[in-house]
């Protein structure tokens, strides 16, 4: 039996093949887990769940459904660019969606898993954001305008936040070790499973005298980048585009 975790898939309409390669994940590989964890921003950008109606992202609806239909459980966090993902998703997915930080039992071993980007304290533009963003009244306005209002929105804020980014430094943008450590303090936990930086990669550290292990899942740019923990053993993959 195996956990997968996946994150920051971006999915888009301006990136096909990319909704293809999830697709056949769907389809494929994932059909043998027992879990799907979903670590965030699985889609570029969500707006309300009425973007389920757009035709273009039918088949993933239903591709989640069918999954979860067959004895996967598919567990989804927010991301920074999904936060909008509700409950008419989660009925129409047949996923879960889990708080912003969640402890997990996985396979005997207490897991912390998160999106991340509350980690990346250093970056104090994108904090504020985030808590404008996540604010109930801002929500509310924001979901009380017409799909494609929204749609445009985003789009927009999409193209500010990619300008915004090449003028800072890369350090700024990752997780702040502090930051890591207080969360896993928190959560009493020695090991931590998070995506948004796109710097997959195992990171070791010793948290209060014992050995603590950080997890950051790549990406879906490239490739597909999937987390498979079964048991003791993990396994770091990558699924290749068809062309
Ligand atoms: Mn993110």
């Amino acid at each position: 039996m195996s956990t997968l975790f996946i994150s920051d898939l971006h999915l888009s309409v301006s990136r096909p093949q990319i909704i293809d390669l999830f697709l056949r994940f769907l389809q494929g590989p994932a059909q043998d887990a027992e879990h799907l964890y979903i670590l965030g921003d699985l889609f570029d950008y969500w707006v309300g769940d009425d973007m389920l109606q757009l035709e273009s992202l039918a088949d993933l609806g239903t591709a989640l459904k069918q999954l979860a239909d067959s004895d996967v459980s598919v567990h989804i966090t927010h991301g920074n660019r999904d936060f909008l993902l509700g409950q008419k998703f989660t009925q129409a997915t047949g996923s879960t969606l889990l708080k912003e930080t969640t402890v997990i039992d996985l396979y005997g071993t207490p897991a912390l898993i998160m999106h991340g980007d509350s980690l990346c304290t250093d970056d104090v533009e994108h904090q504020a954001w985030r808590q404008q963003v996540l604010s109930s009244q801002w929500q509310q306005a924001f979901l009380a305008q017409s799909l494609d209002k929204r749609i445009e929105i985003a789009q927009s804020l999409r193209q500010q936040s990619e300008k915004n980014k090449q003028h800072k430094a890369m350090e700024i943008m990752d997780a702040n070790q502090q930051a890591v450590e207080d969360i896993m303090r928190q959560h009493k936990v020695k090991l931590l499973i998070h995506g948004h930086t796109h710097r997959p990669g195992r990171h070791r550290f010793e948290l209060d005298g014992e050995p603590a292990r950080r997890i950051v899942l790549g990406d879906w740019y490239q490739q597909g980048s999937v987390l498979v923990c079964t048991g003791d053993d993990w396994e770091l993959i990558e699924l290749g585009l068809l062309d």
